[in-house]
């Protein structure tokens, strides 16, 4: 419902008018809407700017991942919710141990259970080295930890939200800086495009491809298309000109336009036919074609030029 902090205060700010009991709202659903609020606000994520940066310089103190985005994000360049991994902390299912509650521990056969070896240096010196069968517990493990999968340490995520920044494309790379959230590093997020059955962006637009049996391109009035701002009905007549069908400015938004400009959306027709047709169809279709030719209205259509 809110996707923003921002979305969420706008509405609070509305409501507040109306149920405040100086305004003669009542006072406990005034006190209610105020716990809501409070709740709500503690669930949606902080919102984070980011950057597109091209070439990432590989570095120690960086984070890669790679995050898939749908047509949709990107051409309207929507808030959306990734997973960032913050700072490793200790695993509380095992309390860092590694292993299930439940297993037995084997006393560790290496070291017979003191964790270390000891060993001469060569000096004739006697050192003690940390036992690399236990990892210098002393026993070894049946049975890891499914939390932390044995390492007995779990990288903790935050989900955040970030603003897409219009122009956004497969491959391109998002920058977000890590010390805002008390990072010791930052993130470099690669953006990958989620297929779609018949959505493409390119860099200005947003391609439809319209997949239609002749027959309804020639028996339907309309076809509806899904556009990003909801179902659209296209006349079947204007399919039929040939070329595709141009809805300007319903495209994407384009890359450093503050004046929110948009692309096109241009729905391009692919038109399928039965592979076999038997003798019967043939004849209706010959039928058909002498009453057009009767009627000799089509050769003046556009279409034929
Ligand atoms: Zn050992
Ligand atoms: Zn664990």
């Amino acid at each position: 419902m809110f996707t923003t902090k921002e979305e969420l205060k706008r509405f609070f700010r509305e409501k507040v008018k109306e149920l405040h009991p100086d305004r003669g709202g009542d006072r406990e659903n005034f006190l209610r809407f105020l716990d809501w609020y409070q709740k709500k606000l503690s669930t949606i994520p902080e919102q984070v700017e980011v950057t597109i940066v091209h070439n990432p310089i590989p570095s120690q103190n960086a984070i890669y991942k790679m995050e898939e985005f749908t047509i949709k994000e990107l051409a309207l360049a929507l808030p959306k919710k990734i997973r960032l991994p913050v700072d490793e902390r200790r695993c509380q299912i095992c309390d860092g141990t590694g292993a299930t509650v439940a297993q037995e521990k084997r006393i560790c056969k290496t070291c017979s259970g003191s964790g270390v070896l000891r060993m001469e240096n060569g000096l004739q010196e006697l050192i003690e080295l940390r036992c690399p069968n236990c990892q210098g517990r002393g026993y070894t493990l049946t049975e890891l930890c499914p939390s932390c999968f044995g390492k007995g340490r779990i990288r903790e995520e935050r989900e955040i939200l970030i603003s897409i920044p219009p122009g956004l494309r497969e491959g391109d790379t998002l920058f977000i800086s890590g010390s805002p959230f008390g990072l010791k590093y930052n993130i470099y997020i690669e953006v990958i495009v989620k297929p779609h059955p018949f959505l493409r962006l390119t860099k200005d637009s947003l391609i439809y491809t319209l997949t239609l049996p002749f027959y309804e391109l020639l028996l339907k009035e309309t076809i509806p298309i899904e556009t990003l701002e909801g179902v659209e009905e296209v006349p079947t007549e204007r399919l039929r000109r040939g070329g595709p069908v141009i809805f300007p400015r319903r495209g994407p938004f384009l890359a450093g336009s503050d004046s929110l400009e948009r692309g096109d959306l241009i729905v391009e027709l692919r038109i399928t036919f039965p592979e076999r047709i038997n003798d019967k169809a043939k004849d209706c279709l010959q039928r058909f074609l002498e009453i057009l030719e009767g009627e000799e209205t089509w050769r003046k259509e556009p279409y034929q030029s």
